[in-house]
């Protein structure tokens, strides 16, 4: 941690900040500038709160050097985490796609829309059967009858299901008919849920909150890892800013600073992140340029009659265009998509 005083700083206010960091366990170099002190507070203590000091009299600016995650840092894990799934492995050289309707609708929906997704050579399909959705007069999903769907659907083509869990006594049922369980955005600090989906044997994706920083996001990653499973993955979904003309303002640059910061794999989610049909194929190359290691995205063939985000499907002819695009994109910066 280094602690910049301020300039008119007085020997007393230096002194008790020196006090109070080696009360707090910290050994203390001290570097005498031209116009003001800087201390640097040595010792790792992830935990400790930066305010304690940043009160103090004199302080100007305290900054941490250190992470306050572990399990989640590149430097704690050189190496990107590669997470296998049955035939699929997220997180390595190659680009895995997650593809299906927002919502299970019913059957012939999910067994048409899994088609479409098998035959582009994808192998995640994507529903949700337990929504959330801003108003509770809007459709919640069908629950475990949608699960079963999905589950046959998946089966059927040979293809792994990712799907939303939102509440704790909700894991244990949909752990039975899924292959990645997904936290969504509105559930990322919900730490209980963290903690629970720690101890399932099966990959967890969690999605970054509507108003969450990266450090937040990776902040709820460490929950689920050190609750024991370390079968996480990240995904991007758009934040929420001043900007009307998209549903979320999807920060590309997150792809870049949390492979920096941590091993783990990141997902796009052009979908979600914009909300709007036509932005979806722009940014999911984007997404692709940027390094994602995968790409979630949205597809339906009646959007207009959708139970849920219609206007953020793409229609399975964009989608196809799209993907074709991706793969373009994928080898020109020595990365597969298959
Ligand atoms: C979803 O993927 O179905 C979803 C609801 O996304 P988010 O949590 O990102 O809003
Ligand atoms: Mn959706």
């Amino acid at each position: 941690m280094v602690i910049i005083l301020e300039k008119n700083a007085t020997e007393v206010q230096i002194k008790n900040v020196i006090k109070h960091l080696e009360d707090y366990g910290f050994e203390i170099h001290q570097s005498q500038g031209v116009e003001r002190t800087i201390l640097g507070a040595i010792g790792v203590q992830p935990n400790f709160d930066t305010r304690k000091i940043k009160i103090l009299e004199g302080v100007s600016d305290v900054y941490r050097v250190t992470s306050p995650y572990k399990l989640a840092s590149r430097s704690f894990h050189e190496d990107n985490t590669v997470i296998k799934i049955k035939n699929v492995e997220i997180g390595s050289q190659n680009i895995s796609l997650m593809v299906g309707p927002c919502s299970i609708e019913n059957e012939a929906q999910i067994f048409r829309l899994a088609e479409v997704v098998a035959k582009s050579g994808v192998k995640i399909l994507r529903g949700g059967a337990f929504k959330p959705r801003t108003s509770p007069y809007s459709f919640q999903g069908l629950g475990e009858e949608g699960l079963k769907l999905i589950r046959q659907a998946a089966d059927q083509f040979n293809l792994l299901v990712i799907t939303e869990v939102m509440q704790i006594d909700h894991i244990d049922m949909i752990y039975k008919y899924t292959d990645i369980l997904q936290i969504g955005a509105r559930n990322m600090q919900n730490y209980s849920l963290l903690k629970e989906l720690g101890k399932v044997d099966k990959a967890v994706m969690l999605k970054r909150g509507i108003a969450a920083t990266i450090e937040e996001l990776l902040m709820s990653a460490e929950y689920i890892l050190a609750s024991g499973n370390k079968n996480v993955i990240l995904c991007e979904r758009g934040i929420r800013t001043f900007e009307k003309y998209t549903r979320n303002t999807f920060d590309l640059s997150a792809i870049p600073v949390i492979h920096k910061k941590s091993h783990l794999p990141v997902i796009a989610d052009p979908s979600h992140a914009t909300g709007i049909r036509d932005q979806v194929p722009p940014m999911a190359r984007a997404a692709v340029a940027a390094g994602a290691d995968g790409i979630m995205i949205e597809i339906h063939d009646d959007p207009e009659n959708a139970l849920s985000d219609g206007p953020q499907a793409l229609l399975p002819d964009t989608y196809l265009n799209l993907i074709a695009e991706l793969k373009l994109i994928a080898t020109a910066i020595g990365r597969t998509l298959e």
